[in-house]
């Protein structure tokens, strides 16, 4: 979701004295930048024509233009996130530049240093400073906690920020992931013996949810093939299976309730629990509610920051500029 230009400057006005220069730009081109600052540095962006190229996290909407055959330039990004890259893309190892949160590395006159963001796993920041003493950072997908505090404490306001903008709205508020990953094991917890429970689920994102319901009831977490080969990848394997028969628990991604409850005839459809952890719960009815023949019940989970915590993100890192992605 791009940012508002009224919300852009709604959020760059609450900020310290040193944003209040800020110029937001609103971006049509999508995910994925050419840091307009760092001509010869691509994040998220896989256009050939770059030095260099850095990858926040392994979301496809971050991987535009990575071919298999990819030998344009060195790609940096997590162990974890080079792991995916390898394994899930076919990338070949010898343009992968592996970084490790809080390390800073040289390429290319830049000092880049990869921080914590706390989205899925394998993702990070980066930090950039050039020779000249310029600065900026790109966030990637990010969402507050302690830790990533803590990268961004002390870094000093940066020349341009590259900031995620999904939930730029004052109507997001998110309770913590620790607490939404509690409410989603609480309603599995509480489901009616007997019936399906459904969880909504990505590859890589949310895991912490499958791996917190399968301890808590006991049984593992039944995955379509591609999502469980991935699970295993992430040595998450213990909590999730490919036998539907072991387990009662269910991981589909989002497309497969539209097509399961609304598009089959009814007869066909599966009574179920389904419990969707989306930061967009904020846009649907609160409790649970029943659709299709099954009882929906939609937890604000995010691993983006609501819009406070990008307002706080602001007022720690400070910036003379701001760049929504
Ligand atoms: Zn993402």
């Amino acid at each position: 979701m791009r940012l508002r230009s009224s919300t852009a400057a709604h959020l760059s006005a609450e900020l310290d004295p040193a944003a209040e220069s800020a110029t937001i730009r609103d971006r049509d081109s999508g995910i994925g930048v050419a840091l307009d600052v760092f001509p010869h540095v691509r994040a998220d962006s896989f256009e050939e024509g770059a030095g260099v190229y850095l990858l926040s996290h392994y979301h496809q909407d971050h991987l535009h233009g990575l071919e298999k055959d990819w030998s344009a330039g060195p790609i940096y990004a997590s162990e974890l996130t080079c792991m995916l890259l390898r394994e899930l893309s076919g990338v070949s190892e010898s343009v992968l530049r592996p970084v490790r949160e809080g390390e800073t590395v040289e390429e290319d006159g830049l000092a880049i240093t990869a921080l914590p963001a706390n989205h899925c796993p394998g993702s990070v920041m980066y930090h950039l400073r050039s020779g000249d003493g310029g600065t900026a950072l790109y966030t990637g997908d990010f969402r507050l906690d302690d830790e990533v505090r803590s990268g961004l404490d002390g870094l000093g306001p940066v020349d341009t920020l590259y900031l995620d903008s999904t939930y730029a709205d004052p109507r997001y508020s998110f309770p913590s992931r620790e607490e939404a990953t509690k409410e989603v094991v609480r309603i599995v917890s509480e489901a009616p013996t007997g019936g399906e429970v459904m969880l909504a689920v990505y590859t890589i994102g949310k895991n912490g949810i499958v791996e917190a319901v399968a301890r808590a009831v006991g049984k593992p977490v039944y995955l379509t093939a591609r999502t469980l080969r991935v699970y295993k990848l992430l040595g998450l394997g213990d909590f999730v299976t490919g036998k539907r028969d072991e387990t009662h628990l269910r991981g589909y991604s989002r497309g497969y309730f539209d097509e399961h409850f609304f598009m089959l005839p009814r007869e066909r459809r599966r009574k179920a629990v389904v419990v969707i952890p989306t930061g967009w719960a904020n846009d649907e009815p609160a409790g649970a509610h029943t659709r299709g023949g099954a009882t929906f019940h939609y937890v604000p989970y995010s691993e983006h920051c609501d819009y406070q915590e990008l307002q706080e993100a602001l007022r720690i890192v400070g910036a003379r500029r701001v760049v929504e992605i």
